[in-house]
């Protein structure tokens, strides 16, 4: 009896330690959000709209196939820019690369800090053929109805490119210097992989011996109901980009009449090994980007939440096993494996004597093409299926806890003084993957507060963002460099 006592002593002691140890963590937690340092950016909003809804008129479409690029337009744009923005024009130098990708140089006042950079692409994707009539407005129209600017690059990227530019051009207006240099560098074919664009500019800086400090691009956005248990608006910047690989499955082997198959077939076999690799899948770890984004969001969640995620060390298997839930919370902690292609047989009585299956793979940071091949290789077990693999490795991981970093959440909060601002990792690929080779650290924001709606605009059907999203957007970026030039 006596010893019974004790255990239930001893388990109700540690119990309690256990509840008060955990909820000591819940409402220890920190918010990692700067208090804002409200705006005092004025813009004349008729003037900046006017000029945004001219831009969005150059059809500066970006084909897969360069020969039909309509490169008249594209030098259009560009004398539209030097016509709409004189300040920046006799301020800053301007450089091309390739003809149309832009580098704009801002001199600073102190040679000994490293220079920034903004960065954003002026090429917008086609409007697919047979769709342009669902259009509310003309996709190029550029049109202004009801406090909403439309058109093909409102969202992707003019936005940035117009919104960077009306910035400089307000803030030398006001008799505004950075300490730092600033470039301001343009792509024209980010749709396509930002070779000629981005990718040479990093070349032409990378001989010229420049680095940054920091590169921002485009990226996320600011949303709401994005994060469970977040009541308010958050705004994510992606640190990270996943990677994509492509792999190629092949089998051959012998045909055949369907009369009298093997036992086992081309068919059989490569789909067999898919479904290994997706009953096996990539480890789930909450870790990188991923956990950063929980460590920013964590303090702003509401209670049940907040517990579990102050107490990620124990609680860990769980919260993976909840993110493994829903595709998009999935692919934030794991490599993911599609099957996207299948090719075999012509003929219902034929057994085809080649099987192909194509698997797209996004790769987690620190997961790399030569390790995805690996893990194909070891799941399938199978010699006579052949792997072919190819793609873009995961970019590198840019760090949160640095004045770079905290200069973007600022300007951020600055705007958007209820958002919550964190850091989190990309699905889809940007030019600021290229910027990884000259800057310390590279950052994907985009500054406007949309919908989950808004966002399946970008490459579809009515793209359009509100004029107040679009001077908010020229408030940030006139605030992040004032930020950074603080620093
Ligand atoms: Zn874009």
């Amino acid at each position: 009896m006596k010893k019974f006592k004790w255990i239930i002593t001893v388990t109700g002691g540690l119990l309690l330690l256990f509840v008060v140890l955990t909820l000591f963590n819940t409402f220890t937690v920190d918010s990692k959000q700067p208090s804002p340092d409200s705006t005092t950016i004025k813009i004349n909003k008729q003037a900046a709209v006017s000029r945004f809804s001219k831009a969005i008129t150059f059809q500066t479409i970006s084909y897969k196939d360069r020969s039909k690029f309509d490169l008249e337009t594209f030098q259009l744009f560009i004398d539209y820019l030097k016509e709409s923005y004189p300040a920046v024009h006799s301020n800053l130098e301007l450089e091309k690369v390739n003809d149309y990708a832009l580098i704009y140089k801002w001199k600073g006042t102190n040679p000994s800090k490293k220079p920034i950079g903004l960065t954003a692409h002026y090429d917008v994707v086609p409007v697919i053929e047979g769709t342009e009539d669902n259009w509310q407005q003309k996709p190029f129209s550029g049109n202004v109805v009801e406090g909403n600017i439309w058109g093909r690059g409102t969202l992707d990227d003019k936005i940035g490119v117009i919104g960077i530019l009306e910035a400089t051009e307000y803030l030398i207006n006001n008799g505004y210097s950075p300490s730092r240099d600033v470039y301001l560098m343009f792509g024209h074919d980010e749709e396509i992989g930002g070779l000629e664009g981005a990718s040479a500019i990093v070349d032409t800086l990378k001989e010229r011996g420049v680095t940054f400090a920091f590169v921002l691009d485009e990226g996320g956005a600011i949303v709401e109901n994005m994060v469970p248990g977040v009541k308010k608006p958050v705004g994510v910047v992606g640190i990270s980009e996943k990677g994509s690989a492509t792999a190629e499955l092949t089998i051959k082997g012998s045909g055949g009449h369907s009369s009298q198959p093997k036992d086992e077939t081309n068919i059989g076999r490569l789909s067999a090994a898919i479904a290994k690799l997706e009953d096996r899948q990539f480890d789930a770890d909450l870790k990188g980007p991923g956990e950063d984004l929980f460590e920013f969001v964590a303090p702003e969640m509401s209670f049940g939440m907040k517990y579990v995620f102050a107490n990620k060390v124990i609680f860990e298997p769980i919260i993976e096993k909840i993110l493994l839930q829903k595709p998009a919370s999935a692919a934030l902690i794991r490599t993911t494996i599609a099957p996207t292609i299948f090719n075999a047989g012509e003929q219902y009585n034929a057994l085809p004597e080649e099987a192909t299956a194509v698997i797209n793979f996004r790769l987690m940071p620190g997961e790399t093409l030569k390790g995805v091949k690996k893990f194909i290789r070891n799941t399938i077990d199978d010699n006579a299926i052949q792997i072919t693999i190819e793609g873009i490795e995961a970019s590198g991981v840019s760090e949160t806890n640095n004045w770079q970093f905290k200069s973007i959440q600022q300007a951020a909060r600055n705007v958007y003084e209820n958002a919550v601002i964190a850091p989190y990792l990309m699905f889809a690929g940007s030019d600021a993957k290229h910027y990884d080779a000259i800057s310390e650290n590279t950052y994907r924001f985009s500054p406007v507060q949309i919908t989950a709606e808004d966002l399946k605009r970008m490459h579809g059907t009515d793209e359009h963002i509100s004029e107040e999203n679009y001077i908010n957007a020229i408030k940030f970026y006139a605030e992040v460099m004032k930020e950074a030039n603080r620093k």
